[in-house]
């Protein structure tokens, strides 16, 4: 058999699950995170020193979280682990790894990519101001940092973290001013016949709910922003609800819509992608136990679809288990037909949510013209609509050359949802129909001396 170089990209429960079923059977993966420490996004660890208990920082999730760290350490020395690594682009069956400053490149003959999500926002007036923090951005500084974004904070947008991060807001000490779902209560309600599959969850999700209710925080359904208030840094949020607008003074704001998949790995790989009407989000395409189109370039966890950190962890392995069945080493049949069963259960799941927490389809279309939709940019929602008007452009990489929407530093990372949902109301197709950015490496800002070099050596050899 030729020498088999496995790398894991993301030390998140999928990746960590992925390194476990590797090494049980004689592997040595690589794992590359750019985190100093493993755990992802849910789990993801103080800065060593911090003494914070694991009951505090996880709170219902601690021993699922102590569970993923433990299994953590204990591969240690049997995978080569290099935290603090960011892959910014991936060429040839090479990644380049920037860590300390110097980039190198990491060969493969196969990759794991479980590289998680991010904040999914769209913009509205203010929401550039000094103060205004992504949903996920607020919680990472108060679980990782121990600091809140505010001593008096509102939270806005949909899904299950909002109601999570605002409690773990409150519970830590901030004054939580408002919680402000862009969800209706009749979305929530009609989905409780298939969140009943999943009771521990639903649970959760009441207990969160009813424990801000009882502590004097203010919840309101079926809101939609109008602006935010103050130039130098937040002093309120304008909101809208129903026919009635209210302001609710605050020095900070946190806001999401959901999480989307980091695909830009996948896509340099040149894997093919689908649309995910569930997520509302292109995602590589891949069989039930996490293959791309491209042969030895596997997805798992919220980087293939949003599933949460279970089933991050049962992909996570699921797509190990395919490795090895690929290089025909031995494997474990009937654990990865377990394992998909349980991922096609949660995958139900995920839909009930996605129903009491529905992306809000109209708020594209009330983005007013002045309001900056690239902030790499400085490109406006009215400068892509007149673009749409004058050239009849229909899809987003014409969109892209013809305003430089998605074109700086974080090559659409923040703003590429955005754009896709002005320009589809603005040509009046889906989201799907408008097609997704073409990724570029860097895939995450680094330093232009390490582009510049990387350019220089691939040229000279
Ligand atoms: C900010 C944030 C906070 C969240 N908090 C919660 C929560 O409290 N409760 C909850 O139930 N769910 C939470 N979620 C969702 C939850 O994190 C995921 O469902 C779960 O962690 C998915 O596991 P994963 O292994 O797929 O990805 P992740 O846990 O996200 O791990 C992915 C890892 O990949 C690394 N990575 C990504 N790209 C690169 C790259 N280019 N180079 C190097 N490393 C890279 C990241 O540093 C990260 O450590 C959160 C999500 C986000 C984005």
């Amino acid at each position: 058999m030729s020498m088999v170089m496995p790398v894991i990209v993301g030390a998140g429960p999928a990746g960590v699950r992925a390194a476990e079923a590797l090494v049980a059977q004689g592997l040595r993966p690589v794992i590359l995170d750019e985190a100093p420490r493993a755990g992802g996004q849910i789990y993801r660890q103080p800065p060593q020193g911090f003494q914070r208990p694991k009951q505090e920082l996880y709170g219902f999730e601690h021993r699922k979280a102590d569970a993923v760290h433990r299994a953590m350490a204990a591969l240690l020395p049997q995978v080569d682990y290099r935290p603090g690594s960011l892959v910014w682009n991936l060429e040839g069956k090479t990644l380049d790894v920037l860590q300390d400053g110097v980039s190198t490149a990491v060969p493969y003959t196969h990759l794991i990519l479980a590289t998680g999500a991010t904040d999914r926002v769209l913009p509205f007036p203010g929401w550039l101001t000094p103060g205004v923090y992504t949903l996920g951005g607020s919680q990472v500084a108060l679980k990782y940092q121990g600091c809140a974004i505010g001593a008096r904070v509102v939270f806005m947008g949909t899904g299950p973290l909002l109601y999570l991060v605002a409690y773990q807001y409150a519970k830590a000490g901030a004054q939580v001013a408002a919680v402000l779902d862009t969800s209706r209560f009749a979305d929530r309600w009609a989905a409780l016949p298939g969140m009943l599959r999943a009771p521990g969850l639903l649970a959760k999700g009441l207990y969160y709910m009813a424990w801000l209710r009882a502590h004097g925080v203010p919840l309101h359904s079926g809101v939609r922003p109008v602006a935010v208030q103050g130039k130098e840094r937040v002093t309120g949020l304008t909101y809208r609800q129903g026919a009635r607008t209210y302001t609710v003074d605050c020095d900070a704001l946190a806001y999401g819509l959901a999480l989307r998949s980091e695909t830009q790995l996948a896509s340099l790989a040149g894997c093919e992608f689908e649309y995910n009407t569930r997520d509302r989000n292109w995602a590589p395409c891949r069989d039930a136990a996490g293959r791309s189109s491209v042969p030895g370039v596997y997805v798992a966890g919220d980087g293939a679809a949003i599933g949460g950190a279970d089933a991050a962890e049962l992909a996570g392995e699921r797509a190990a288990i395919a490795l090895l069945e690929d290089i025909n080493h031995p494997h474990d049949a009937q654990r990865a037909r377990g394992l998909e069963a349980r991922l096609a259960a949660n995958s139900r799941v995920r839909a009930a949510l996605e129903r009491a927490f529905p992306f809000p389809d109209d708020w594209a279309q009330g983005i007013a013209d002045d309001t900056v939709v690239c902030r790499c940019e400085e490109v406006t929602a009215g400068t892509l609509r007149q673009a749409v008007n004058d050239t009849a452009a229909q899809e987003l990489n014409r969109l892209k050359a013809l305003t430089r929407v998605g074109m700086g530093r974080c090559q659409g990372r923040m703003c590429g949802a955005a754009a896709a949902e002005v320009l589809a109301h603005a040509c009046g197709r889906s989201p799907a129909e408008v097609g997704r950015l073409r990724n570029q490496p860097p895939v995450k800002p680094v330093p232009v001396r390490v582009v510049c070099l990387e350019r220089r050596e691939k040229v000279s050899s």
